[in-house]
Formats: structure tokens, C-alpha cells, sequence
């Protein structure tokens, strides 16, 4: 009933309109909000229940009548994972037939594949579009967008979001920084949308052959460490709000305000979860998407561990808040220094001189230690001896846990250093590995 209203306004009053639809999700207060997404759920799990083979076999193996589900808690341990989406046929998962795929490849294997309507896409566009109104894109700017092509699905949400504000935009693909540091002049582009490595490595470009007014950057895709945000803020004078997305969500499900501390998550169109959190709260974010229904996900994990922020943003806005990702969970490793993540090391070298963006950490077994062995890119002629220093002393500092289990022996250190280029890294670079035999 409610979402019947919800629909009718949005179409009614609503319209086209990205101002009106930014000012309507700013203005429903938190509660109104909360009995939108359990209605929103409940229509939602009844029309998969009912379409989808893959939940209806989930179901009827967990003896659950669809009947008595009200809200996510009710499914117990039914949940869609990235393997089910992998090792099922794709039509055990679409309910109606689609007009586009997209692909997303995680850290290895095959890649899963995600079905979409073109209104599916132009309503992800529309809201992606209300996230960078909120941050101050307006007709007369002109974006770029840099995000990968090929089945990629970021790209074009983004163009889609330009297109639904008539804000000009040019989805280029991902050509080298260099190739492309020109046409920034060229075409007076003063939004930058790009991951966050193309991100930094424009950035050195532009720091010795001169910036162009920009207005703010837009970086989403992978984690990015504070130290070059800050990098790339100083160069540009913008502030760099970062996205938090993937192909199986459809695009954006949270981007940051001008606060930038924390993603504000879109509670319209996804019911998030946090499933078996730590003590601190931190545990793997779980999605159901609320507005989908060519291949709806019902409470699907998405390997990424996160927690709730659940004080009010001072920035007015009652969308709940996520914190920064701090890893995927098939990154976690638990070993002699506790729960390592990678946002762990992220940190621990920030700052750190003479290495470059390109590292790893792998826990090593040497006998009965473990051992954690930091893999670093010489950058700048350091001397190994100070660089070595400079992370122990980084550790120890900002990890004095950590450091007190080395300290007692629970687990070694170890460095190795190597030429830059030196690490081979794939398109989604693996921080953290574990290399013990299991
Ligand atoms: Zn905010």
C-alpha cells in the first residue's frame, strides 16, 4: 500500500524532476522511511517468491511458507551469494525477460552476470543523478566519466544520470590519464567521475602540467585511502566524494555527502543488512534490491564488510549511513595478529615515503609462525632500512594491539621490497592474501 503511494507520488509529483526528487527524499523523516523499505520488502519478496526458481527452490528446502515472511530476519540463513549466481543457469534468477546484461569479475574467476530492463537502468540513473545533484552537479557543467567499458555497467548509469539532469557528459571509457589529460582543456570538463587509481594518476599529471577549474570529483569503484583523497583534493581545490557500488546492485547504492563520512545508502531502493558483525559492528553487507524485477536480489551478500552509522548526518539528510568499506570479507584473514583487513594496511602505509600505491600483505606460514610479510614497491630511492622503520613504527602506533601480538610472538614481521612494477596486480588489486596452507 505504501509503495502503491510511493509510485503514484513519484510519477505525479515527481516526475522527471531530479530537484524534486532530491528535496522528496531529504524531507521524509527516518521513520517514514523505515515502514517504506519493510513494505517495499514484503512486495518485493512476494513477486521473487512467486517468479524466481532459484528462491522458490531456497524456500522450499528451508520448509519456509512465503506467506509468513514479513521481513529479511524472517528467511533464517536463505541468502543469494555471487557462487549461486555463478554456478546456477541465469534463468533461475530472472522473472521477466531483460533488454541488457552487464558483467562483474570479483578477484578471480568467472564473471556473474546481471540482467536489467532499460527502465531498470534509467531509474538507476535517476537516482544516481539525485547523489550528484546533492553534491552540487547542476546544468552547465560538463562531466567525464572515465569508468572501465566493456560489460561494465558504471559508465553508463552515470551518462544516464547526466542525461536525466540535461547536465553534458562524456562516458569516454578508460583511456591512459595521459591520452586523456588534454581533453580536459579541450572540453572544459569541470566534474570528474574515475576510479581511484586513474584518479591519482591524472592527478601527478596534472600537478606538473597544470589543473583546470573543476568543480568536484566523483571516485567510486575501490577503496580510497585518505592519503590520496587529500593528494587529489590539494591539486584540484574540489572535493573528491567517493561511491559505493557494483554491477549486482545495478549501479550506485550509496555515495557520500559533502560531510564525506560515510556513504548515505539508498533506502528507497535497497534494504541492507549486516550479517554477523564483530563487536564493533562490522560485518558483511547483505542487499535486497527493493525496485528491480528482471533479476531481482533477495538478501544478497556482498562480500564486503562495513558497518552502520546510525547518528543522524549533519547534513540534514535521513538516509542511513554505511561506514567506508573496510575490506571484502574473502579478504579477511585471521591469523596470529588478530582480524587482519586491508583497510589495516591502507592505513599503516599511509604516509609512509619512498613506496609507491602498489603493495600487498600476504600472511606467510615459516614452522609454527605466522608471518606478516609486507610487499613493497620502491618509488623513490628510500633506503629500505628507513622505509622498513618508518612501517614498524607506523604499526606500532596506530595498531598498538597488533603490534603487542608481535611484540609477544604471536606472529612475525617480514619485508620485501621490489623494483616499481614489480608486483603483478590485476584489475582489482588483492591487498591482503593469505598463503598458508589450510
Ligand atoms: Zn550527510
Amino acid at each position: 500500500m505504501l509503495n502503491r503511494l510511493r509510485n503514484l507520488f513519484e510519477r505525479v509529483v515527481i516526475g522527471e524532476s531530479v530537484p524534486r526528487l532530491v528535496r522528496w527524499g531529504k524531507a521524509v523523516p527516518r521513520a517514514a522511511i523505515r515502514d517504506l523499505q519493510a513494505d517495499a520488502f514484503r512486495v518485493a519478496f512476494r513477486y521473487a517468491a512467486t517468479r524466481q526458481k532459484f528462491l522458490a527452490r531456497k524456500l522450499q528446502e528451508h520448509g519456509i511458507d512465503p506467506a509468513g515472511v514479513r521481513k529479511p530476519e524472517d528467511l533464517g540463513d536463505i541468502f543469494t551469494t555471487p557462487d549461486d549466481l555463478l554456478r546456477f543457469p541465469v534463468e533461475d534468477f530472472l522473472c521477466r525477460r531483460p533488454q541488457s546484461v552487464f558483467e562483474t569479475t570479483g578477484t578471480s574467476g568467472a564473471p556473474k552476470r546481471v540482467y536489467f530492463t532499460y527502465d531498470e537502468l534509467e531509474f538507476a540513473g535517476k537516482y544516481e543523478a539525485a547523489a550528484l545533484w546533492e553534491n552540487g552537479v547542476r546544468p552547465g557543467d560538463r562531466v567525464v566519466c572515465t569508468f572501465d567499458p566493456g560489460y561494465w555497467l558504471s559508465s553508463w548509469v552515470t551518462f544516464l544520470a547526466c542525461k536525466r539532469m540535461e547536465v553534458f557528459c562524456s562516458a569516454v571509457g578508460k583511456p591512459t590519464p595521459r591520452d586523456f589529460y588534454p581533453s580536459l582543456a579541450l572540453y572544459r570538463y569541470n566534474v570528474i567521475v574515475a576510479d581511484p587509481t586513474w584518479l591519482v594518476s591524472l592527478t601527478e599529471i596534472a600537478e606538473k602540467e597544470g589543473t583546470v577549474p573543476v568543480k568536484v570529483i566523483m571516485a567510486a569503484g575501490d577503496r580510497m585511502s585518505n592519503v590520496y583523497r587529500g593528494y587529489v583534493q590539494d591539486v584540484w581545490q574540489a572535493p573528491v566524494i567517493l561511491g559505493y557500488g557494483s554491477t549486482e546492485a545495478g549501479g550506485g547504492v550509496g555515495m557520500e555527502c559533502r560531510r564525506r563520512d560515510g556513504y548515505h545508502i539508498d533506502e528507497f531502493n535497497f534494504l541492507f543488512e549486516i550479517v554477523n558483525p564483530d563487536d564493533e559492528g562490522y560485518g558483511e553487507l547483505v542487499m535486497t534490491t527493493l525496485s528491480r524485477r528482471t533479476q531481482p536480489l533477495i538478501r544478497y551478500r556482498m562480500r564486503d564488510v562495513a558497518r552502520f552509522i546510525d547518528e543522524p548526518c549533519p547534513c540534514g539528510a535521513p538516509l542511513r549511513r554505511i561506514s567506508s568499506i573496510k575490506g571484502r570479507r574473502d579478504e579477511m584473514v585471521v591469523m596470529g595478529a588478530g582480524n587482519m583487513y586491508p583497510e589495516i594496511f591502507e592505513r599503516v602505509l599511509c604516509g609512509v615515503k619512498g613506496v609507491s600505491e602498489n603493495w600487498q600483505v600476504a600472511v606467510r606460514q615459516e614452522g609454527l609462525h605466522d608471518i606478516l610479510e609486507f610487499r613493497l614497491e620502491l618509488s623513490n630511492g628510500c633506503s629500505t632500512g628507513a622505509i622498513e622503520e618508518a612501517v614498524r613504527h607506523s604499526l606500532e602506533t596506530r595498531y598498538p594491539d597488533v603490534w603487542a601480538n608481535q611484540a609477544c610472538g604471536m606472529y612475525k614481521l617480514a619485508f620485501r621490497f621490489l623494483a616499481p612494477g614489480g608486483l603483478e596486480q590485476g584489475r582489482k588489486p588483492k591487498r591482503l592474501v593469505d598463503e598458508r596452507r589450510s
